[in-house]
C-alpha cells in the first residue's frame, strides 16, 4: 500500500501558487523558503515538488532526480544561510514523521536550523 497523500495540505497550497511564501533558494524539484514561525535564526524548510508525504515516502518512491535535486538545494540553502561547516558553526536539520514524529504539516520537509547553539536533540513529551 502507498502513502495516501492529501493536496489540500499548506505546502502542497504553497507549491500551487495558491498561497505566499518566503522563497530562499529553488531547483526544478524542490523549493526552501522560511519557517512562518522560525524558532531559530536560521529556520528554513526544504520541500519536494512532488507529493511526498514524509520521509519515508519520499526517500522509498522518489525517483534518483528527485532525491538529488533535494539534497542540492539543501546543500545550497546551508551554504547560503551561512550555517555550514565550511563557512559557519553548524546546523540542525530535522524531519518529523506521522503521529510519534508529531508531523504537522504532510507534505514531506526538511527543517534546516542554526545561527545558535542547539538544545538537546530531543524534548520527549508523553
Ligand atoms: P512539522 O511539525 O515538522 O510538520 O512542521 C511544520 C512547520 O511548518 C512548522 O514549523 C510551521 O511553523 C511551518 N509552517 C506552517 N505553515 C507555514 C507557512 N504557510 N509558511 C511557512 N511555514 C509554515
Amino acid at each position: 500500500m502507498g502513502f495516501a497523500y492529501d493536496d489540500s495540505n499548506i505546502f502542497a497550497k504553497i507549491l500551487r501558487g495558491e498561497i505566499p511564501n518566503d522563497t530562499v533558494a529553488e531547483n526544478d524539484q524542490a523549493l526552501a523558503f522560511r519557517d512562518i514561525s522560525p524558532k531559530t535564526p536560521t529556520h528554513v524548510l526544504v520541500i519536494p515538488k512532488g507529493a511526498y508525504v514524509s520521509f519515508d515516502d519520499f526517500s522509498a518512491n522518489a525517483s534518483d532526480a528527485e532525491i538529488a535535486g533535494f539534497m542540492r538545494l539543501c546543500a545550497q540553502v546551508v551554504a547560503s544561510e551561512g550555517v555550514g561547516l565550511e563557512a559557519g558553526k553548524g546546523f540542525r536539520a530535522i524531519t518529523n514523521a506521522g503521529e510519534h514524529g508529531v508531523q504537522e504539516v504532510p507534505h514531506f520537509h526538511l527543517h534546516i536550523m542554526g545561527g545558535r547553539m542547539m538544545g538537546p536533540m530531543v524534548s520527549l513529551r508523553d
